[in-house]
């Protein structure tokens, strides 16, 4: 197709050619990132490929189990390939694992017992495991059954605490946690490399702690993943990246064998382990979506570099900057207002691919102490690596923003965004 008539397609789908002639300047602002983002996602192909035919991956593998699941050889493959991808001893990935909460919570009820310590040494974990921990009484949390917690946060200008580290580190300290990505909270994603350090300090010091890596939104970012960096335990939602978008449920749990087995012993029950949990059928939307996977993170990754240049033109701050370094799929844009947030959020909605026609409006979310707004169409409930974006309706009002199983579209997306903003008067072009 020309330009032209892509011009005029863009001006159908609502977006004003000043804009569009914008969008494909930025396109050319970014021609090297974009490079690098292809070199990754080439190394990560090449990883994921040589993982399947190493393990004779076959269509024998996609057929259904049901019941128990005994012998379900897709499944026991697939566990095979994510060991390999990770360059880990062994992997559990299933359907029933139904969520990242579930599989982290899985992973820590599974290697902590009464009496040990939880450690965090990079301050507050994703909000939905303050519950599990126990931060915040909960029914059912780690802290109830007498597993106790401490944390050190980072430092103010972002940087590992590691004097409070040794300090915080004692007889009973068992399990650490590594959140990778800052998920929604206000810090730098740390990258592999710096979790790698993060390790080998703390093991200095304590040889026998299990370290466990929340990879959630940071697989095949970079061309390591956690686990090449001494990480024992590396976990994650299939409905963010490592699904590419086709893994309709899911999580994975993947790093030391004993380690693993212990998870697989907490989600099935002691003596089954891994031996039994039927497929259904999902297996080859696990397969299909995990090979994907690379190439739809470099799109989600083009769309958040994009978003960055974009809204800085336009003297918004932006969080990372569109030329810092990028350890994970998630964009922070700080609006300045109310109105401006939902602008932003009706924009994402209005070009997804699901539910373009519905209006995302703020509301009073469980667990929040303010208005949140989520705007999300998406083929899988609650997916993630696909277009997405949430905000809480609060001072600084930033909007956070991730995911587009395409380039082109998170690109459209982004475009449309500021469209709506610009049709409401809270920007000129
Ligand atoms: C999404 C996320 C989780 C939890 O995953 P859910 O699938 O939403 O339960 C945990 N940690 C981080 C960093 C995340 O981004």
């Amino acid at each position: 197709m020309i330009a032209s008539d892509l011009n005029s397609f863009y001006s159908e789908m609502g977006i004003d050619p000043k804009l569009a002639e914008l969008g494909y300047k930025i396109e050319e602002d970014l021609k090297d990132r974009f490079r690098a983002i292809d070199k990754t996602a080439e190394y990560n192909q090449l990883k994921i490929l040589k993982a399947m035919q190493d393990n004779r991956v076959s269509d024998v593998h996609f057929a259904a189990t049901t019941g128990y699941g005994y012998n379900d050889i897709g499944r026991d493959t697939l566990e095979r390939v994510y060991a390999d991808v990770f360059h880990a001893e062994d992997a559990l990935v299933r359907p029933q694992l139904i969520s990242g909460t579930h599989a982290l919570t899985v992973a820590l009820f599974g290697n902590l017992k009464p009496g040990d310590e939880l450690l965090s040494p990079v301050g507050k974990p994703y909000d939905t495991l303050e519950g599990v921990i126990g931060i915040k009484k909960t029914r059912g949390s780690l802290a109830e059954y007498g597993i106790t917690y401490k944390q050190v946060d980072l430092l103010p200008d972002g940087s590992i605490d590691y004097d409070g580290i040794r300090k915080a580190i004692g007889p009973k300290t068992r399990m650490v946690t590594i959140q990778r990505s800052k998920g929604y909270a206000d810090r730098p994603t740390l990258s592999v490399e710096q979790i790698g350090e993060l390790i080998s300090f703390m093991k200095d010091i304590k040889p026998d702690l299990v370290c466990m890596v929340d990879n959630c939104y940071g697989e095949f970012v970079e061309t390591i993943e956690p686990t090449d960096f001494g990480a024992d335990l590396c976990v994650g939602s299939l409905i963010k990246n490592p699904g590419g978008g086709l893994a309709p449920i899911g999580g994975y749990i993947t790093g030391k064998t004993e380690y693993v087995d212990n998870a697989a012993c907490r989600l099935t029950a002691p003596g089954l382990g891994k031996e039994v949990g039927a497929t259904l059928g999902l297996n080859q939307s696990l397969y299909q979506g995990l090979f994907l996977a690379p190439q739809v993170v470099s799109g989600a990754l083009k769309g958040a570099i994009f978003a960055a240049r974009l809204y800085e033109n336009f003297g918004f701050s932006v969080r990372p900057g569109s030329f810092d370094d990028r350890y994970d799929i998630i964009q922070a844009v700080t609006l300045g207002s109310k109105e401006a947030v939902i602008a932003f959020c009706e924009g994402i909605q209005a070009a997804a691919p699901v539910d373009s026609f519905v209006a995302p409006v703020p509301w009073a979310m469980p667990g929040y102490n303010c208005d949140v707004i989520m705007a999300a169409g998406a083929f899988v409930q609650g997916s993630s690596i696909e277009l997405s974006a949430d905000a809480p309706i609060k001072p600084p009002y930033t909007v956070f923003f991730q995911g587009g199983l395409t380039w082109h579209h998170a690109k459209y997306g982004i475009l449309k965004s500021l469209q709506r903003l610009y049709e409401k008067g809270l920007v000129s072009l």
